[in-house]
């Protein structure tokens, strides 16, 4: 299992860049295959972004039958991504399966890409959650997003909306606004690392305002209460979140309830 970061190559790592070289079969959802050149000898098997477990099971497969089998994915194969799939197919799947050895090469996922361009916001607690409601239902989505906000943790968001899922973060940002100051920075990183990369550093009243111009390829990040900006001249803020914490999450909770 191979991550291949979140857009330019110079973010894939050595090693990932290795298993790739050494690939004859690649197998992933298409807009990353694309990513990977062309070669001879080396056959992508492009799927749907949907029939994970289906994906996984078939590198499996091939792997069993001799192949060098990589399967793709963005930013890092564990987070939000093929690694789990493989390994749910490789429980359901026959024991031989068992000695296939797998290696999951790590990349950079969205939330460490998106920071970086920002400043420093993951400096203190955070937590990741994936808005999509396909995978779990939407009332989990909520108990979690309340208790990370409740903690004062920064929250990233990743698979923040798409069409057919178009009024979960806007009910996330809302719901944020319960526990947080409306002038806590937003970031909403888009397409980080690709040429079409769009930084927006926000305020939590602004994102609930324009969350509607997020997409499927942003990661979105709600600052703690402690996050804050570092103006500059001609350009965006810096955003970082301070290492030290003084105050328990009770105390510094600053929302409208
Ligand atoms: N395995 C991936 C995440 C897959 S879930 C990783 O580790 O990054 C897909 C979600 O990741 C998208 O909806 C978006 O929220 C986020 N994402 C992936 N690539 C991104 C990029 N280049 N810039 C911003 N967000 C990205």
């Amino acid at each position: 299992m191979v991550g291949l970061g979140p857009g330019t190559p110079e973010w894939i790592t050595p090693a990932a860049q290795a298993a790739l070289d050494a690939a004859s079969d690649l197998i992933g959802y298409g807009p990353y295959l694309d990513r990977v050149p062309e070669r001879s000898g080396r056959t992508k098997h492009a799927s749907d972004n949907r029939v994970e477990v289906e994906r996984a099971a078939h590198a499996l497969k091939l792997a069993a039958e001799g192949r060098k089998v990589v399967v793709v994915s963005g930013g890092d194969p564990g987070v939000f991504a093929m690694a789990a799939a493989v390994f749910e197919a490789l429980e359901a799947g026959p024991a031989e399966w068992l000695v296939i050895p797998i290696t999951v090469e790590p990349g950079i996922t969205a939330m460490l890409a998106a920071a970086a361009r920002a400043g420093a916001p993951l400096g203190g607690d955070f937590c990741a959650l994936s808005l999509s409601d396909n995978l779990k239902p939407w009332e989990v989505v909520t108990a979690r997003l309340t208790a990370a906000l409740a903690a004062d943790f920064v929250i990233c968001l990743y698979n923040p909306i798409s069409k057919a899922r178009p009024w979960q973060l806007g009910a996330a940002l809302d719901l944020a606004a319960e526990h947080r100051a409306a002038e806590t920075p937003v970031l909403f990183a888009r397409a980080v690392g690709r040429p079409d990369e769009i930084l927006r550093v926000l305020t939590l009243a602004e994102a609930i305002a324009t969350a509607g111009t997020a997409d499927m390829a942003t990661l979105v990040m709600i600052g703690a209460s402690s996050t804050r900006l570092i103006a500059r001249e001609g350009a965006a803020p810096y955003v970082y979140t301070p290492r030290s914490v003084t105050k328990s999450p009770c105390a510094t909770s600053q929302g409208r309830t």
